[in-house]
């Protein structure tokens, strides 16, 4: 921008950025799940995947989106089974950089639709950066109209930044996805419950329950002995009686763990009381964690027990499971190649 004064330009540069996220890999053909790894600034890695709302059901792929956005590099909250809080809590992530991850995904997929497509499978692509070009992409090329922050690290512990990338997210003169779109997943941080429940926009809230007793809870989430099932329910009743605003209840299924039967009527009592939507999630398996999934009759059997209480649940069929697309594991994965490539 040769025709701006110099001092403007330095000015400028001194105090902002263009383009900070930088592709690493991509996992996943284009009409399914696909996963992005990112580097930042400062090296660290995070992940964002996109999932088609409709994959393909009728021979074509939908063209409606939702992207799952990173909001910490780690997590400090060290539940047992999650790769994310496996090595620790590096930082929180800055404003830009959580909205960077829709921005970076939509240039990819604008610029991807005059490249070759990229084949099925894990993609290297070392050296392209996210950004293809410089502008916002044109209306035609928007991708993204739906939200959930269930990517790395714990949304609620990075408050001030997420909700001020949320607020540019959801802005008409920003990205302009409804606020109804957008889902915060929340290991259940209740002092920040009862914040967002006060905030003006009206965001979908689901809660990492993984257990209906404080017992199977605590053995398994560690931010359980903190803030107890009890409290953690009155924050959610406190989120709902705010213009009755909608919560879901993210449930693995880890064998052995809380596939068990027992669950079922603790679990029945804290949906009904909240009106809440029981998503059954079977486990992923994590590198390293002892932890597995249950036979595909054990998750069915818990499904139709949860159902014949009364509760909606849904039982997720995993997208992205063979693309490791729970939370933090291609992150660990490549930074594990990367140390043992340093080695030799
Ligand atoms: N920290 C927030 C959001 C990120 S985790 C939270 O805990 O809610 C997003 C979801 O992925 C959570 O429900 C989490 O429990 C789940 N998750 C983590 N590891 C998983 C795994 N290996 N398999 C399936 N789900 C997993
Ligand atoms: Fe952190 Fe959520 Fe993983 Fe728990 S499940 S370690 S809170 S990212």
């Amino acid at each position: 921008m040769t025709n701006l004064p110099k001092s403007l330009r330095e000015r400028l540069n001194q105090h902002y950025a263009f383009n900070t996220l930088t592709l690493v890999t991509k996992q996943g053909a284009s009409d399914t799940t696909q996963k992005f790894l990112w580097r930042l600034e400062d090296g660290s890695l995070i992940e964002s995947v996109l999932i088609p709302a409709n994959p393909a059901l009728y021979g074509e792929a939908s063209d409606r989106h939702t992207l799952c956005v990173s909001t910490q590099v780690g997590c400090a909250y060290g539940c047992k089974f999650c790769a994310s809080g496996l090595e620790g809590w590096k930082r929180n992530l800055g404003v830009h950089e959580i909205v960077e991850q829709v921005i970076a995904t939509e240039r990819w997929h604008a610029s991807s639709r005059t490249v070759a497509p990229n084949s099925v499978g894990r993609t290297a692509v070392p050296t392209v950066s996210a950004s293809v070009s410089p502008a916002t992409p044109p209306a035609a090329t928007r991708l993204v109209n739906n939200l959930v922050i269930m990517g790395m690290g714990e949304p609620l512990a990075n408050y001030d930044n997420l909700l001020k990338a949320l607020k540019i997210l959801n802005a008409p003169w920003g990205g302009g996805i409804g606020a109804r779109k957008i889902t915060i997943s929340t290991s259940g941080l209740v002092p920040q419950i009862r914040k967002l429940a006060d905030e003006p926009l009206q965001f979908r809230l689901a809660i990492s329950l993984h257990g209906a007793t404080d017992e199977v809870r605590a053995k398994i989430m560690p931010v359980n002995r903190k803030y107890p099932l009890r409290e953690l329910t009155n924050a959610c009743d406190y989120y709902q009686s705010k213009n009755g605003r909608l919560i879901t209840f993210e449930y693995i299924l880890i064998a052995g763990v809380n596939d068990g039967l027992d669950q079922i009527k603790p679990l029945s009592k804290l949906a009904r009381q909240l009106n809440a939507k029981v998503n059954l999630i079977p486990y992923n398996k994590v590198e390293d964690l002892p932890w597995e999934r249950p036979d595909e009759p054990t998750q069915e059997k818990f499904l139709h027990a949860l159902e014949s209480e009364g509760i909606t649940a849904t039982l997720r069929r995993e997208k992205g499971h063979d693309i490791d697309a729970a939370c933090g594991q291609l992150r660990l994965r490549t930074e594990r190649e990367l140390a043992t490539a340093k080695e030799q």
